[in-house]
């Protein structure tokens, strides 16, 4: 990002620039790129963290397309960015016109938080809009927003460039007529404002440029980065014999689509960018069960072995939760409450049955190809030299449910009449119901191609528009200052499948494929695995909105975590637990009575929900031992469904009712902090409005204060959360 105060707008300019966590920000952004380039735009497109490749002063345009994550957090391919940014003063962005559409989904607090966000540090750093945001919802269909919005940018691009004069011979983009009528009365009418010279004479008028900005050009330590990892082993499914899958055909109803001749709101289809070059040589660099390395991760790659596995819940609980310890050879530097993400394969026979239905025979998959071409996705770009399989294993997502774009291209390529009806009708608006029904089915991709078996789509056609494969993340429940704890991370999981109507069995890609490699062990006391030759490419996830304990040991603590929820948390109390240890040692009070102790640590408070305490209170033994130990003051747990049980709660936030005196008192007079870990949607809600609640009833607020106070809070970072949606399938945990 420069700022250059003789730089000359230029009318035919155009960037678009993306912050995407799981690739729908970088899809939509590369389609808006792709129609700007077909109109004629000298169109870039970038990751935000490569912001510096552009002059934003002197690029005319700026169109932003950037998701959230987690509760209001910005992705990663945008970081530094952000970083950034915070560093900027003044309004040194006065010539740069920019629009943002922002992708969020309405379940979470948050909603839409970096394009919010970015919207508002724009504007103070004198940056202009020139065609007022989009916020898409994920709860109700990003399409929703994200259509009509792409549609009416148009004419507001339309709008800069007949308003702002030509200055090179460079032909000029073009508009639809509709497009350009719509601009032209944008046009009167700002004329008709200018006459009035009120208010619009200053609408276009350059304001002085009072800042030179900085360029960040350092490399960042935490940027992406791509390791060369050939020496490094991981024992993969190929070597059994795999029978590949079959597919499900899906049932759609589609006994509406009769009533629809025209249809309408059809999502064009993607451009062809992606090309697929055979390489001379006969094996792809990486020797067999290696971990490609086109891999690319936020942090360093690691290779990590399974030292022990533990089933925390017998085969009558609802879900199979599993604790997994990893190893490393060397120090491995984290804090409690960070995360790792695993880049686990898609499940092998689902990758061979796609080759398969594919027409890709075992020697074609298992030559070397290189992926290249102009624009091609950010997560192709590094596929140099790699294996057919090694791509449909690593590179992309066969499991998440299809976005209309690709329905359309699917349609393309039907041969059969009757399945391109059945597929043009989905991608459009009359038939966004039968589309919502089909993706409700989660069908994998091998499903579309047995559901439309006249589908004949190019290979790289499929391999460009396929989502890109996201690593799964996990919270961290050990502690770096516990024994070898500086060599090992443990967390805890559901292993995610589901049985759907019809007989279709559904599967998670990580939870499962770690399930039976750690030999599927059954309800009981912690095996170590022996698997010393498995390793497993992980990486750390610091936790940036320091969900982290507070450095200040002697303030209280606050902990609701239902459910898996708690994860994080077991790490704080595996930390303090060693903290208490190292104190009594220190100080040598290790004779003297426990208060002398507790005078360094603050109360730790954990409320823990689950269905039957003896079917899934996950880590019981570990928290009684804490409570005994006086690592936690008090240990508050929740049952859900246990019947004929008198005083019991039933959720987390009813627990916290009933404690809404002491809590007030620990949080008022103690100063505690408050952090609450697990489902966005139900719970995360939940405890909030009882926040609010016990901040009425004890702290004599009133509503709307008590809700300021908390978010003052949340700032503050004294009310942290940690949270994710509990989907049918997650693809950050499953
Ligand atoms: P779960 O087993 O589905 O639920 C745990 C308890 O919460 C059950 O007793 C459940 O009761 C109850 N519950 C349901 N709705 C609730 C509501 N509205 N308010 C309060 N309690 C409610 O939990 P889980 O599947 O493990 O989910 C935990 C969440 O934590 C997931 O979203 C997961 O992604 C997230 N998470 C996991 C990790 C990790 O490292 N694994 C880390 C951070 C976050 P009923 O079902 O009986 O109603």
């Amino acid at each position: 990002m420069t700022g250059n105060e003789n730089a000359v707008p230029q009318a035919d300019h155009l960037t678009v620039f993306f912050a995407s966590q799981t690739g729908n920000a970088e899809s939509i952004s590369r389609n808006i790129y792709e129609q700007a380039q077909e109109r004629g735009f000298k169109a870039f497109h970038h990751p935000l963290n490569d912001h510096a490749k552009v002059d934003w002063d002197k690029e005319d345009c700026l169109v932003f397309v950037v998701s959230t994550t987690g509760d209001g957090d910005p992705p990663d391919n945008s970081t530094k960015f952000w970083r950034h940014l915070r560093k900027l003063k003044g309004v040194g962005l006065t010539k740069a016109k920019y629009t943002i559409l922002g992708l969020g989904d309405t379940n979470y607090d948050n909603f839409c938080q970096t394009a919010k966000r970015l919207d508002t540090r724009l504007q103070e750093l004198g940056a202009s809009s020139f065609y007022p945001r989009g916020l898409a919802d994920d709860a109700t269909g990003l399409e929703e927003t994200v259509d009509p919005w792409i549609k009416n940018l148009w004419p507001a691009l339309a709008h800069q460039v007949i308003s702002t004069p030509a200055i090179h011979d460079l032909p000029q983009p073009h508009f639809t007529q509709e497009e350009e009528k719509v601009v032209k009365g944008l046009i009167q009418k700002q004329e008709q404002e200018r006459r009035q010279s009120i208010t619009a004479a200053t609408l276009d008028s350059p304001r002085l440029l009072s800042t030179v900005i900085s360029t960040t050009t350092g490399q960042d330590p935490i940027e992406n980065t791509i390791k060369d990892l050939s020496n490094l082993t991981l024992n993969l499914p190929a070597n059994l014999p795999i029978t590949p899958a079959v597919g499900y055909k899906i049932d759609i109803d589609l006994s509406a689509m009769a009533d629809h001749s025209n249809l309408t709101a059809l999502p064009r289809v993607p451009n062809a960018n992606l090309q697929i070059a055979d390489l001379e040589t006969a094996v792809a660099s990486r020797v067999p069960g290696s971990v490609p390395t086109f891999i690319q991760t936020p942090t360093p790659l690691l290779m990590a072995t399974i030292n022990k596995v533990q089933c925390l819940t017998p085969s009558d609980a609802l879900k199979r939760t599993l604790a997994v310890e990893f190893g490393f050879e060397d120090d491995v530097d984290y804090a409690p409450g960070d995360s790792f993400g695993i880049w686990a394969p898609n499940n092998e026979a689902l990758v061979r049955g796609v080759l398969s239905a594919l027409n890709v025979s075992d020697a074609a998959a298992t030559k070397a190809v290189r992926l290249h071409g102009q624009g091609i996705p950010s997560h192709l770009q590094t596929v140099e030299s790699a294996t057919l399989l090694d791509i449909f294993r690593y590179a992309v997502d066969l499991t998440s449910p299809p976005k209309k774009a690709n329905i359309r291209l699917y349609a393309e390529h039907a041969n059969d009449l009757a399945d391109k009806q059945k597929l043009m009708f989905m991608a459009s608006k009359q038939g966004a119901d039968q589309f919502n029904a089909f993706r409700a089915q989660s069908p994998t991709f091998l499903d579309i191609l047995h559901t439309f078996p006249s589908v004949n789509v190019p290979l790289a056609r499929i391999i460009e528009t396929l989502p890109p494969m996201q690593p799964r993340y996990y919270s961290i429940t050990s502690s770096p200052m516990s024994k070898s704890g500086h060599r090992r991370w443990s967390c805890a999981f559901n292993v995610v499948t589901y049985d759907l109507s019809g007989g279709i069995h559904r599967r998670g890609v990580c939870t499962p494929w770690l399930d039976e490699l750690a030999g599927q062990v059954p309800f009981g006391k912690a095996v170590t695995t022996g698997l010393t030759t498995q390793r497993l490419p992980v990486f750390l996830k610091p936790n940036e909105t320091r969900f982290n304990l507070p450095s200040d040991t002697t303030k209280p603590v606050i902990m609701i975590g239902p459910g898996t929820g708690v994860a994080p948390f077991m790490g704080f109390l595996e930390h303090r637990a060693e903290q208490r240890l190292i104190k009594k040692r220190l100080v040598n009070i290790g004779t003297g009575p426990r208060q002398h102790l507790d005078d360094h640590f603050g109360d730790m408070w954990l409320f823990f929900g689950c269905r039957h305490r003896e079917r899934d209170w996950l880590f019981r033994e570990q928290m009684e031992s804490y409570k005994r130990d006086g690592v936690l003051t008090e240990l508050l747990l929740a049952v859900s469904r246990e019947e004929n049980v008198p005083n019991s709660a039933k959720y987390v936030q009813d627990l916290m009712r009933s404690q809404g005196k002491n809590l007030w008192n620990l949080i008022h007079k103690k100063g505690a902090a408050i952090y609450v870990c697990g489902d966005a949607k139900g719970m995360a809600k939940a405890v909030h409005d009882e926040l609010v609640n016990i901040l009425v009833d004890h702290g004599g607020y009133e509503k709307m204060a008590a809700i300021m106070e908390l978010n003052k809070w949340a700032q503050e970072k004294r009310y942290l959360r940690d949270l994710s949606l509990r989907r049918l399938f997650h693809a950050l945990c499953d």
